[in-house]
Parts: structure tokens; C-alpha cells; sequence
């Protein structure tokens, strides 16, 4: 089977369900440069994923070599998914290798995406109907000369009485401009050119057909991107929001552990940020259960259980549930959460936090946890390594026992496409949530890289206990959270403009 998925225009939210379904059971995917790559991530991690290229210019696999790629998995008995820029059908050639897969006998199935017509435009502020403005929309290809005679009827898109939204003519973009002047289109027509439309890179300029092509030439627009041509454009002031949000074409390295960083790139994404994840740890079971295990078979020996994080908790009730227990096994343990985070992961099993402490910090939770733990005995579930200051603070006033809950492990490298933007300068912000984080960040970077950090590339931490890890790097700290979690971060981020 071959599922013919449109990956939307380029924002990676704007994929349908079906999309998402299809691309996380697929066991191919192959895949053009106008996706998103972030949305390959879905598949299953053993999934072989296929470029099909087509950069401007210059295609990796021909169109027959994409047929054959098609028709070879498939062949096999595997779930293929042909993923496509925008809508599949919309000047994809999707129905051309629909049409192969038929002849060869495969079945296909076709999900469509939001096409770049709906998605640019909509994330530019023009609207490509209106009952006062365009009561009909077209949509073009400007991919053959208008002054050659072809398969499209100029004088007629001349007079078309509605909104003209033309696909690959940026690169004839003065041509076809001329074109429709030329049969009859007023050259005072407003006319806007998006590039990267839906994406942080997105940019618009808007003109009239007269001078859009100079303007455009200006401003050093390229593809990929769509013309837009009609009354509707004159909307834009009042309806563009994209472009306005507080973090847009801010490019943003978050270094959280990918179990954490879907969320956290989805609320800098929320705001206009490109994200670019980079984790410096990874989150693993721990090696040996064995303390793990004998602390869960004596939970009712505690009275308080201690979480530092969200993945403290996930772990510790994995393993709880791999022994054969479930929830009851807690019985009237209290309950207690560093920050919000970690008590909205006890959340998702419906337990409650009995404590969480006002500042987000070892310290804090320390202190609140004294005076109702005093003398009593407290299981401190917590990541293999991290700072000690927490068993040190408690070990003081009750008894103490610690237990390894997860593991976390170095990666090795940062990923060569993140590596390069920050060796390139086309970073604008790295965010720091733990001592741990920022330190290995720095093993990981080279010298040159090390250089540009703190400089062009500016860093943000999660509290002072980071920063002032950040500073034993001789790195400076342009935003610190006032309230130290990840949507503190976000916001220091954005105050800091
Ligand atoms: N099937 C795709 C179109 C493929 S043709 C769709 O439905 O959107 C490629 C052309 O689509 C590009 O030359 C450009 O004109 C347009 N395009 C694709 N993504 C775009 C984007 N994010 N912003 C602006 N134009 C885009």
C-alpha cells in the first residue's frame, strides 16, 4: 500500500490527523524537500526514510526513479507513505505516480494537506476570498514562460474576475507580471509575493503587478514561493497576524532531552520561533533496577515520595507497573513535586501533589518539605546524576534513601544540521535548563562555535543555579526565568526582545 500524504505547507501543525496516523505506522517514507522535516520524526524510529530531493534544480531521484522507488517498497509487501509539500494533487505530479501505482497493481490511498495557496496566504494576512473583494480564486502554475504559447490561457487569467495565486513563478515572476498587465489586468492590481509561507522564514512583500517584481528583486525573495494577485492583498494590514507574533524568525536551539522537547518547541513555535532541537542528554532506563525495584517492593516504609522531574515520575511508575503493581502500591505515601511540570506528570496518572514548593528549585523544595518531614522517611526518586544539594538538605532533618529512577546519558554529538547553523551564526538564542545541560553543550561545541555563543547567539537558562554554571563557562546569560520552568524561560526570552 502507498499512501499519498500532503505534509501541508511547511508549519508542521498545519499536517492533518490522517497524516499523522499513516506517517507513525509507515514503514518507508519518501520524501520531498518541501516537507517539513521535523515531520519525519513521526515514523517509527527503524522506518527508511528516502529523499526524493527536488530542490530547485537539482532532483536526487527522478520522477521515474520515484515511481520505481514506489513500486519496488511496496512491491515488498511495506507500508510506503509518499510524502509531498502541501496537497499531493495540487501541482505535485501526486496523481502522476497515483497513476503508476494503479498500472502496477499496488493500491494507494491519497491524504490531503493544506496547499501553499491556503497556507501562505492565510499566514500572510490575504485571504483569498472575500464577499467584497474576490468571489472566486485560481490556482496557477507559473512554471512555463507566459510569452511562449502553452497550456495557459493568459488573456483569460487576465480577466478572471477573482484571485490569482500563481505556484512556482518567482523565477518568471517579472514575465508573468507583464503578461497580465500586457492582456488587460490593471498594473495597479495589488500583487505580493510570499516566500516560506507558514514557516519562521516566512516573508512577504506587497506591491502592485507595476512594481512587485522590482520590489521583490529588492528585497532578495526566492523560492519557494507564491504570487498573489487581487484585491484581497490590500487585507493584509488588517488581517496579518504570523508575522507580528512576539518571537517570529527567532531561531531557537532547545538542548531538553526529546522526551521534553516536543512540548517546548510547541510553545516557542506557538509564538513565531524556528526551533531547533539539539538534546545534550538522553533519557534511558536505569542500567541496574536492582535499588529501584527494592525500593518499590518497601514503599509502604516512607512517608514522603520525592520527584525532580517529570521523567522521575514516568520512570518510577513504568517501573512499578513492570513489577506487577499499580497505583495502590502507594498507599497514603505523601506526595512531593519540584514544580509545576513534575506535579502535572503525577496529573496524568490522577495523583495529586500533597507539596510543591513556590520557587522550583532543589532548594526551595528543601525547605518546604521540612517542617512536615521532619524525623520521617523520605524515598527521593531522581535522575542517576544531578546535583546533590536535595538528599543533602533532607539528610539533615529526616531519613533519606535516594534511588536512580532513570538514566541520563550524554549524547555523543549535537545533530551536524544544528552544529552548522550555530558554527554559521544563523542562531539568535540557546536555551539552558539544567547545570548539567549547559555544561555538556559546551563539550560538545568546537572552540569556534564556543566563540559565537554569547555573542551573536544568545543564551537563556531556566534559573541562577544555571547561570551561574553558565558563567564557570565564561559564557554570558542574556535571560535568566523568573520562574524557573520551561515557560519561564520561554517568557525571559520574549522580555528580552
Ligand atoms: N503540492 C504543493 C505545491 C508543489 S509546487 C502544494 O500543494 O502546495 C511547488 C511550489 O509551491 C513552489 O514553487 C511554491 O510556489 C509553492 N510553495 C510550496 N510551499 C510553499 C510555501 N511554504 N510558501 C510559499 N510557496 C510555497
Amino acid at each position: 500500500m502507498v499512501y499519498l500524504v500532503g505534509a501541508g505547507p511547511g508549519d508542521p501543525g498545519l499536517l492533518t490527523r490522517r497524516g499523522h496516523d499513516v506517517l507513525a505506522r509507515a514503514e518507508v517514507i519518501v520524501y520531498d524537500h518541501l516537507a517539513a522535516p521535523r515531520l519525519l520524526d513521526l515514523a517509527p524510529k527503524d522506518c527508511l526514510r528516502i529523499s526524493a530531493g527536488k530542490t530547485i534544480g537539482h532532483c536526487t531521484l527522478s520522477q521515474a526513479e520515484i515511481n520505481a522507488v514506489l513500486v519496488e517498497h511496496a512491491g515488498l509487501g511495506r507500508r510506503v507513505v509518499r510524502l509531498k509539500g502541501g496537497d499531493p494533487y495540487v501541482f505535485g505530479r501526486g496523481a502522476e505516480e497515483a497513476e503508476h501505482l494503479r498500472a502496477h497493481g499496488i493500491p494507494f490511498r491519497v491524504v490531503p494537506g493544506v496547499t501553499a495557496a491556503l497556507g501562505a496566504t492565510s499566514y500572510a494576512g490575504i485571504p483569498v476570498t472575500h464577499r467584497d473583494a474576490a468571489s472566486a480564486v485560481a490556482f496557477v502554475t507559473g512554471h512555463d514562460d507566459p510569452d511562449v504559447p502553452g497550456r495557459l490561457d493568459w488573456p483569460a487569467l487576465a480577466r478572471f474576475p477573482g484571485t490569482l495565486v500563481v505556484y512556482m513563478g518567482v523565477t518568471r515572476l517579472a514575465a508573468l507580471c507583464r503578461a497580465l498587465v500586457r492582456e488587460g489586468k490593471p498594473a495597479s492590481t495589488p500583487a505580493a509575493l510570499v516566500q516560506s509561507g507558514t514557516t519562521p522564514g516566512q516573508r512577504t512583500v506587497v506591491a502592485t503587478l507595476a512594481d512587485l517584481a522590482d520590489r521583490v528583486a529588492e528585497a532578495g525573495l526566492g523560492p519557494p514561493a507564491l504570487l498573489v494577485v487581487g484585491d484581497v492583498v490590500a487585507r493584509r494590514p488588517d488581517l496579518g497576524w504570523f508575522e507580528a507574533l512576539p518571537l517570529f524568525g527567532r531561531r531557537v536551539v532547545v538542548t531538553r532531552p526529546v522526551d521534553e522537547s516536543d512540548r517546548s518547541a510547541g510553545s516557542l513555535e506557538a509564538l513565531g520561533a524556528e526551533v531547533l532541537p539539539a538534546p545534550t542528554v538522553e533519557i534511558l532506563p536505569i542500567a541496574d533496577p536492582g535499588p529501584l525495584d527494592s525500593a518499590i517492593d518497601r514503599l509502604g516504609s516512607f512517608d514522603w515520595l520525592v520527584f525532580t522531574s517529570g521523567n522521575g515520575v514516568r520512570h518510577f511508575l513504568d517501573r512499578l507497573d513492570a513489577r506487577g503493581r499499580d497505583l495502590r502500591a502507594l498507599g497514603s505515601i505523601k506526595l512531593a513535586a519540584i514544580g509545576p511540570a513534575t506535579a502535572e506528570a503525577l496529573g496524568a496518572y490522577r495523583l495529586k501533589a500533597d507539596l510543591v514548593p513556590d520557587s522550583y528549585r532543589s532548594e526551595a523544595l528543601a525547605k518546604a518539605l521540612a517542617p512536615h518531614a521532619a524525623g520521617r522517611r523520605i524515598l527521593l526518586a531522581r535522575a542517576d546524576r544531578g546535583r546533590a544539594v536535595l538528599k543533602d538538605e533532607l539528610s539533615r532533618i529526616a531519613d533519606v534513601e535516594q534511588v536512580p529512577t532513570y538514566r541520563n546519558a550524554d549524547v555523543d554529538a549535537l545533530p551536524p544540521d544544528v552544529l552548522a547553523r550555530i558554527e554559521g551564526g544563523s542562531v539568535d538564542w540557546i536555551t539552558l535548563t539544567s547545570s548539567a545541560i549547559a555544561e555538556r553543550l559546551y563539550t560538545l561545541l568546537p572552540e569556534s562555535a564556543r566563540r559565537r555563543v554569547g555573542r551573536e547567539i544568545r543564551l537563556a537558562t531556566i534559573s541562577p543555579v544555571t547561570t551561574a554554571a553558565v558563567a564557570r563557562l565564561g559564557w554570558p546569560v542574556a535571560a535568566e526565568a523568573e520562574v524557573y520552568t520551561w515557560d519561564g524561560v520561554v517568557e525571559a526570552i520574549v522580555a528580552a526582545g
